[in-house]
């Protein structure tokens, strides 16, 4: 052999080992018969709580049930969600959880994600426009908007107060499927007081191409809620607000205190809103939001844990709804969890008794 061919050998066996030590098992624990299996979590933003808490909880669940995570935040940015996406895909992800910021812009990178064997999960939000989605996991969202309906029903106490009240309502983000369910839900309860006069909604911007607020954007209901205050209400007070979330809710209340609501003779409208985010429960403390919906994102991020197992293993997967989630191409077998209505009498013990939250983090 001359000296060439040797050198040349041992470095393909250094190359060789080191390619193999890197392909090596990854730590945690490796599931009996096979390698340890990768799951990609994609969220779509931080700047909400909630999906943060997603994230760590699924992380959680995986790594106890012996799976490998990636899990990425997409900064509300479409084409770094997909980047992201794609990049768990090539690292040889076995399944991708999505919450998709656009449910509508991956369908090239779920059909990828098929072409790859991977396992894809639309999480909360539903991925539309793809036959490469195997299930869904989310919560009631008609069922979410029926609480918002019922929280002013009774806040301005619609079945005996005589009325009439003003209103206006505020629509989440038209590219995610879930805004439509949380509008229709709450006007299945609205709806009929707007039509027989005793709740008059004074700018007339009814329907989902009208109230809905792109990216669910808080700064974006701000300035439409002082828009709204400017035009209509000079000399009217708006009774309540229909805010779709937690984080809209608190760009509604600055709009609403920047022109005096929320002292003794301004106290504030009725306002709702969704997901039980920190900032939220201190201004339902301090008497300015009236009303959230909690989703325990623990119970969420466990299912998905619970459904993903099941798939991989060939096992039933536990699925509760096979008929709501039409995603444009088909019918996408889900699992919807049961949200609740929380207010100020009944936030501790949802959020702080259950762990969700410290009390400190309330103060
Ligand atoms: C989720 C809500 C959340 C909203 C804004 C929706 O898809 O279902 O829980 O409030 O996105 O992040």
């Amino acid at each position: 052999m001359s000296k060439k061919v040797l050198y040349t050998f041992l470095a393909v066996l250094v190359l060789l080992s080191l390619v193999l030590s890197a392909c090596g098992a990854p730590a945690g624990e490796e599931p009996a018969g096979g390698e340890t299996k990768l799951v990609g979590i994609s969220m779509p933003t931080k700047t909400s709580t909630r999906w943060i808490s997603d994230g760590e909880s699924m992380v959680k669940e995986f790594e106890a049930m012996g799976y490998d995570t990636d899990l990425q935040f997409a900064d509300d940015d479409i084409p770094n969600q997909l980047a992201q996406i794609e990049n768990m895909i090539t690292k040889g992800a076995d399944v991708l959880v999505i919450a998709a910021i656009d449910g509508s812009t991956l369908t090239d990178a779920l059909a990828k994600a098929k072409e790859a064997g991977v396992l894809v999960i639309a999480y909360d939000r539903l991925l539309v426009n793809s036959e490469n989605v195997d299930y869904y996991a989310t919560f009631d969202n008609f069922g979410v908007g029926v609480i918002m309906g019922s929280q002013i029903e009774e806040g301005l106490d619609l079945k005996n107060a005589a009325g009439p009240f003003n209103i206006e309502l505020f629509g989440g983000s038209p590219d995610d499927t879930n805004a439509f369910y949380f509008y229709d839900g709450a006007m299945s309860v609205l709806q009929p007081y707007i039509d027989s006069g005793k709740l008059v909604v004074q700018s007339g911007q009814t329907g989902m191409d009208k109230v809905s607020t792109l990216r669910w954007d808080g700064i974006v209901a701000q300035a439409r809620m002082e828009n709204l205050l400017s035009a209509f209400y000079t000399d009217k007070r708006v009774d309540a607000v229909l805010s779709p979330y937690d984080g809209l809710s608190i760009g509604i209340i600055s709009a609403l205190k920047s022109v005096g609501y929320g002292t003794a003779d301004q106290p504030m409208p009725v306002i709702t809103g969704q997901d039980a985010e920190i900032a939220s429960i201190k201004a339902m403390i301090a008497g300015e939001q009236t009303y959230t919906v909690f989703k325990d994102t623990r119970e969420l991020a466990k299912q998905t844990a619970v459904m993903v197992d099941a798939a991989l293993k060939g096992q039933e997967v536990p699925i509760n709804n096979t008929e709501t989630y039409d995603n444009g191409v088909k019918v996408v077998p889900s699992y919807l969890l049961t949200p609740f209505s929380v207010d100020i009498t009944n936030y501790e013990k949802y959020l702080v008794e259950s762990g969700y939250y410290t009390a400190d983090q309330l103060k």
